[in-house]
């Protein structure tokens, strides 16, 4: 049973229900406008930061600067801030919110949890020390989440834990590795599962079917054991922790190289049930990439979106969760008719997800503001920071320096040797990209510089701060009338 939702304002858990699901980044900065934007339309919705990258407790966000990656919790906002200002910043407006445990990734490091964010998918399994490592610290973070009396939705990541390889092996392989790896018992009950093929009802009067061979179905169980094992052990531990408090379960397998199979959908939450385990929300790669418009064939994105949802619907009544909901720009949506396609396929039931864009836009106004104004000083900084650290990066060949970063660089001297007013171009895609790091730099006495300079600024020009509120409001605005969200509850 999903479980069931409290509409006073303040923080609750939502169930199973469409609504847009929102970063807050900096909350100081980005609620008056989202919850604004909330009420106007009589939304439900939820606001989150992911644990994996921009949020971390409050013992990470205190170290001392080194002890920690940059990359991880670097928002410099903690779990403990976001989700408490959240709350009550809600309250007061009058508005009902869920406050969500965003991507628990049970990961080597954060910085291969970012680098995967930039396309770049390290096939190196994760060793049983850094698993070890991995959960200790995610039970951490849910033990302050929970400490909050806040949380009304967790969503895991485990999809580290694939093994990619059972889709290379030979068939003879996949049959021997299968009859070595799982007892005879639970072997016999896993194909039986797979014996028919099936047909799930999808939305504007369409079906899906989908047929699971044997030889499949032992593929897939290599693939996926492991990470199903772990995130079941993920799922007990919040439950625990929650005890008799509801919360909502999100499964997102969305950050792989390839987009995921209708198949592996099928597999994935009928073995989740076959533990006995619930999912309200699922989130499978539909072949959307971060802070970039959807440019695919839309036809297809239709029909696979439209697979994936009859299929979670069905299996464990779950609605879909779209990730890297994000575009190109703050005003681009996700590129023209992305929102229509995904409306079609799932007749409107659907979580959206978006987070980074309200600092893009944030960095954008700054960068519009006069040449000498203290803004545009502040954004200037910004921008010159962060490319004197990617480029260090580059140099020293760090964790950073993906094959997309160095392309992005060339291509931003390109553009300024072809035209200096390129110069500090707030849509200059290495910029876009590497822009939040400004948020965590730190100096020796572990102050977040640029990030108390943006709140304080913010904070302090009331010309700017309407301005922004209003732009941050009218991007929520387009998110919840694009996927019609209005009075969800
Ligand atoms: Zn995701």
């Amino acid at each position: 049973m999903p479980p069931k939702i409290q509409a006073a304002p303040g923080a609750t858990c939502l169930g199973v229900l469409k609504h847009p699901a929102i970063g807050i980044r900096i909350p100081e900065l980005f609620l008056p406008g989202i919850l604004g934007a909330y009420k106007q339309r009589n939304v439900a919705g939820e606001l989150m930061l992911s644990f994996g990258r921009e949020t971390a407790p409050e013992k990470v966000i205190r170290a001392k600067p080194g002890v920690w990656e940059i990359t991880r919790g670097h928002t410099g906002t903690s779990i403990k801030k976001y989700m408490t200002l959240g709350a009550r910043e809600a309250q007061k407006a009058g508005v009902t919110v869920e406050i969500e445990a965003d991507h628990l990734i049970v990961i080597g490091s954060s910085t291969a949890a970012v680098q995967r964010i930039a396309g770049y998918h390290a096939e190196a399994r994760i060793s049983p020390e850094e698993l070890k490592k991995s959960l200790e610290y995610n039970r951490m973070a849910v033990d302050e989440a929970v400490a909050t009396g806040l949380v009304g939705c967790f969503t895991t990541d485990t999809s580290d834990l694939f093994w990619l390889e059972a889709d290379r092996l030979s068939d003879d392989r996949v049959r021997r590795l299968f009859a070595e790896r799982f007892k005879p018992e639970a072997a016999k009950k896993l194909l039986r599962r797979y014996r028919t093929k099936r047909t799930f009802r999808a939305p504007g009067g369409k079906s899906v079917s989908v047929t699971i061979s044997p030889l499949q179905a032992m593929r897939m169980a290599l693939k996926f054991h492991h990470s199903l094992k772990i995130n079941a052990q993920v799922y007990r531990y919040c439950k625990k922790k929650l005890g008799r408090k509801p919360f909502s379960f999100e499964i997102s397998l969305d950050e792989t190289a390839d987009t995921t199979s209708p198949r592996e959908t099928l597999f994935y939450l009928t073995e989740w049930k076959a533990m006995g385990l619930p999912c309200h929300y699922f989130a499978p790669n539909i072949g959307f990439e971060k802070r970039a418009d959807y440019k695919g064939d839309m036809t297809e994105l239709e029909k696979r979106t439209r697979q994936h949802h009859a299929i979670a619907q069905s299996v464990s009544g779950a609605l879909l969760s779209i990730h890297s909901g994000s575009g190109t720009t703050p005003y681009s949506g996700k590129g023209k008719n992305t929102y229509e396609a995904i409306l079609a396929a799932t007749g409107g039931q659907v979580k959206y997800k978006i987070s980074g864009v309200y600092y893009e836009l944030l960095l954008e106004l700054l960068a519009a503001l006069p040449p000498r104004s203290e803004g545009r000083k502040l954004y200037n900084h910004i921008f010159d920071a962060v490319l004197k650290l990617v480029k260090a990066e580059v140099r020293q060949g760090g964790p950073l320096a993906q094959p997309l970063l160095i392309q992005q660089l060339n291509k931003y001297a390109r553009q300024v040797a072809r035209n200096p007013k390129k110069k500090r171009d707030s849509r200059a895609d290495f910029f876009r990209f590497n822009s939040y790091l400004a948020l965590n730099m730190r100096d020796g006495k572990g102050k977040r510089y640029f990030r108390d300079a943006l709140v304080q600024y913010v904070k302090g020009d009331k010309v700017f701060r309407a301005q922004f509120d209003e732009q941050v409001k009218a991007l929520t605005l387009r998110l919840i009338d694009g996927m019609h969200f209005a009075d969800n509850l």
